[in-house]
């Protein structure tokens, strides 16, 4: 039987791939440190809770409008307008099943077979799968390592065609934890308005920075560029509320309603209870932010001076989000405890089998020679297994 070709083209995510290996192995009870996750290690907080508790006793359980409810729609532009200084109003707003599925959505609403979407190496794992998926064609700029992979306009310009339907931009970036600065988003814009061109604009990790990094959302840099731009965002990481899946569009109101439309009959809206869970995390206390943030930011100092120090590694240091990209180039063609590290994915694998530590390699994210922990972990865990990551390259012959 012949499938479709679009589906056999589609790649596994790669982290969901190691995280579930991890796990599997911690049922089995090998004790497994794992830097894999994309998630906060903590719990949804009591008061997002106790809302979807009331949604549910209440009898909040229908079905709501596709694109989410009034309420919650209200909620997100009062967001927008206090952290982002973005005027929308809930004809702007989709909400959906996830920043995956906004995304989805996003891409799905804007492109015609064949159109080309700009995005920059190294990229979260799934954007190209789901431009794929919208039947356009991601095209990947690769940005200099040398530079700490920050964004290089020029090498954007360079490749936009008449075929370019957008340029996909996330700051802070999963995975590199570089966060673009207000004059780059000023270059991008500029380009984006020049050539008619979408701006998507993930996001997602906006609360997670440290030091003195701001998050400038372009949409708000100019009327013009709002227009253009396709602003995802969600409740995942800022609530560790990973499993909930409530992510959001802000937009025109004429790609709003297309997203809308095509949601309607892809999913319907998203889980009733969420978003009641979700409106209370928005507009509730944001304290609990504060000190999740405190809490990484001890973890990443912790982390980045831990890796300097080990002998054959260097990172890059992250300024956002919570993962850390780690050159282990020095490593390529040495063994260690028998095994020959030809790339980052056996280098992955062998601290997996060996010492029961789980990392991402970063192929996946576009990007040979590094691997991505995530210091979503309780410190404990991060010192284990860096102590174990420590022994395991004293034995590199
Ligand atoms: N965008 C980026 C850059 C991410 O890293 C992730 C999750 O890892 C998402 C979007 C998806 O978030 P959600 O859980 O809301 O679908």
């Amino acid at each position: 039987m012949i499938l479709s070709k679009k589906g056999l083209g589609i790649k596994p995510s790669p982290t969901l791939e190691i995280d579930t290996l991890a796990k599997k192995m911690k049922k089995q009870g090998i004790d497994v440190v794992s830097f894999g996750a994309g998630e906060p290690d903590f719990d949804t907080p009591d008061y997002i809770k106790k809302a979807a508790i009331e949604a549910i006793q209440s009898g909040f359980t229908k079905y709501t409008p596709a694109s989410g409810t009034l309420e919650l729609k209200q909620v997100i532009c009062n967001k927008l307008k206090k952290d982002n200084d973005l005027e929308y109003v809930p004809a702007n707003i989709v909400v959906s099943n996830g920043a995956k599925h906004s995304l989805l959505n996003a891409f799905q609403a804007i492109c015609n077979p064949g159109d080309e979407i700009i995005l920059f190496s190294p990229y979260w794992v799934s954007y190209p799968e789901i431009i794929k998926l919208a039947g356009a064609i991601p095209v990947i700029v690769n940005m200099d390592a040398k530079n700490n992979f920050k964004m290089h306009v020029k090498q954007i310009q360079a490749q936009i065609t008449d075929k370019t339907k957008a340029i996909l931009i996330n700051s802070p970036n999963n995975p590199s934890g570089q966060v673009y600065e207000r004059a780059d988003l000023e270059k991008i814009a500029t380009l984006a308005i020049e050539h008619d061109l979408f701006i998507i604009s993930d996001e997602i990790y906006e609360k997670f920075l440290y030091e003195d990094y701001t998050h400038v959302s372009i949409a708000s840099l100019n009327e013009k560029i709002k227009n253009n731009t396709i602003l995802v965002n969600g409740v995942s990481k800022t609530y560790a509320m990973t499993g909930w899946r409530i992510g959001y569009t802000a937009s025109n109101t004429a790609v709003a309603k297309i997203m809308s439309n095509i949601q309607s009959h892809e999913t319907a809206n998203p889980n009733s209870i969420a978003q009641k869970a979700a409106e209370a995390a928005i507009s509730g206390d944001q304290s609990l932010i504060h000190e999740m943030i405190t809490q990484f930011v001890s973890r990443r100092n912790y982390i980045v001076e831990r890796i300097q120090s080990i002998q054959y590694l260097s990172c890059i240091v992250p300024n956002g989000a919570f993962y850390l990209m780690v050159n282990i180039s020095q490593l390529i063609g040495k063994s260690i405890d028998g095994i020959t590290i030809l790339n980052a994915d056996v280098f992955a694998k062998a601290m997996l089998e060996k010492v029961n530590v789980a990392v991402v390699p970063c192929t996946g994210f576009g990007v040979t020679g590094y691997i991505r922990l995530s210091y979503a972990i309780k410190l404990e865990n991060i010192k284990i297994g860096l102590d174990r990551i420590e022994a395991f390259l004293q034995k590199v012959d």
